[in-house]
């Protein structure tokens, strides 16, 4: 088919096909399902149809050789490595929390009343507020509703900021969304509440290590250790260690908003080119997005054989987004426009990843970064017609989680129907239209409902109006 030569190189994520056995989980939570998965002391290597990839050891967290269930594959970052602490605000008080949650709805009279009573300032008032908005953030993450849940938690905190039950829920949440400069702020205030315990540091490695300072994660991980060893801490530490010992080879450049690392001597203009254009592309995102991620993005340049390795394919394919872009630029010495697209690409996905706080769906992740990096529908708009017509078209919610289940062809046609949705998204309602989106989705139980609640629309609408904006624009 002619569109799987057209989308294939996108992403690794989307050469991967579901045959032989194995899953690798990366540790931003994506998976990859591969056939004759062999590792070694650096790097993973597994077989596509697009010949054998190499991904780095430091960015997996686990290899599966079980049977896979494709229901669980899923991207994002939802997995915490490392088991949440157990913590309750204030153990016992089980009267205030059914008097806050009740009849399957928060109370929030109930907690107003409680606050004005603990604004007059008995510590006995205040930690009754802050046992009601732990009920309540309990319900909120029943339901599946992060957003909420962390509101609650930072509700109770205005009211009793040294609450280390608060604080240490807040940070998990945070942390869960890949959020980890947000977690440190609890953390850090926690540390002061709490200097001696192995919670908090376990946690704040986890920031840390997530914020790729892995030098300081590795510190608190240390301490955790030594005020109360754990084997969970002990593994990540490890797996730190190895990341740092790798990553002390590696050269690095820094500007306003990246932070850049690469291998070996050979490229510090094709460095500075790249952070050149990255800069550029930031700033257009920033300003269609109407958001600035909040850390310097990190950027690694793979000039080595040994990783740019990804074979039979040009060196700039397999680019990578696991929080950090990775980017194979073996064999060029400038940006060119291949390279240019890839890396305007992957950047889109941190925006979209961060506005979104990790919850934007995979058919709108790749919709927006296609057509950030200048992609539009025109070569695909007949074929995509012609197979509406025919009703075998997937629909929107079957593209919303991982696509690693989808063989070559059916990638091929996911990338070209989320390229069109968006762009019709676009064409009818301008860019923001889809920056509202995503802060709905941030916080919106799922996405259709954003996605009804910001566009008036459901997934059976979009899709009728995809079609009929691409025989307008397109087709004649
Ligand atoms: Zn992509």
């Amino acid at each position: 088919m002619k569109l799987a030569r057209l989308f294939a190189a996108l992403c690794v994520l989307a050469v991967s096909l579901p045959v032989g056995a194995d899953t690798i989980v990366l540790k931003n939570g994506q998976h990859i399902r591969a056939a004759s998965v062999t590792e070694d002391a650096s790097h993973v290597t597994y077989h596509t149809d697009a010949g054998q990839l190499s991904i780095p050891r430091s960015i997996v967290a686990r290899i599966e050789h079980d049977a896979y269930d494709g229901s669980s594959a899923a991207s994002g970052s939802e997995q915490l490595p490392l088991a949440p602490p157990e913590v309750e605000p204030v153990p016992g008080d089980e009267k205030v929390a059914r008097l806050a949650v009740h009849d399957h709805a928060v109370d929030f009279g109930y907690i107003a009343r409680l606050e004005s009573e603990a604004r007059t300032g008995s510590s006995a008032s205040i930690a009754k507020v802050a046992a009601a908005h732990y009920a309540a953030a309990q319900y909120f993450l029943h339901r599946g509703e992060t957003g909420s849940a962390i509101e609650q938690y930072r509700q109770g905190l205005t009211f009793a900021p040294d609450n280390l039950g608060l604080l240490l829920n807040l940070a998990v949440l945070e942390l869960r969304d890949s959020q980890f400069r947000a977690a440190l702020e609890p953390l850090e205030h926690a540390q002061s509440v709490s200097p001696d315990s192995p919670d908090v540091a376990k946690l704040m490695g986890w920031a840390y290590y997530g914020a790729n300072k892995t030098r300081e994660a590795i510190e608190e991980w240390k301490r955790a250790q030594k005020m109360r060893p754990d084997p969970e801490v002990q593994q990540a530490l490890e797996k730190a260690e190895r990341d740092q010992a790798e990553e002390a080879s590696y050269q690095e450049g820094e500007t306003a908003h990246f932070t850049l690392k690469y291998y070996g001597g050979a490229a510090p203009d094709l460095a500075r080119a790249i952070l050149r254009a990255l800069e550029d592309d930031f700033n257009d995102l920033a300003s269609q997005l109407d958001y600035t991620p909040p850390e310097p993005i990190g950027v690694i340049l793979y000039t080595e054989q040994s990783f740019a390795d990804i074979t039979r394919a040009p060196g700039w394919v397999g680019a990578l987004n696991d929080g950090r872009l990775r980017i194979p630029v073996q064999g060029l010495d400038s940006v060119t426009p291949e390279l240019a697209h890839v890396l305007k690409h992957e950047l889109t996905h941190s925006f979209v990843g961060q506005k979104s706080h990790g919850r934007a769906p995979t058919w709108l992740q790749e919709g927006i970064a296609q057509y950030m990096e200048g992609r539009r529908s025109g070569s695909a708009a007949s074929t995509l017609v012609t197979d509406a017509a025919q009703g075998i078209l997937p629909h929107l919610n079957a593209l919303e989680g991982s696509w690693m289940g989808l063989s070559g062809d059916s990638a091929a046609v996911a990338y070209a129907w989320s390229l069109a949705v968006v762009e019709a998204m676009i064409d009818a309602g301008g860019v923001s239209d889809i920056s509202r989106l995503l802060d709905r989705i941030a916080t919106a139980p799922s996405t259709e409902l954003a996605v009804q609640e910001t566009l008036r629309a459901s997934y059976g609408d979009i899709e009728q109006q995809t079609i009929t904006y691409l025989q307008r624009e397109y087709v004649h």
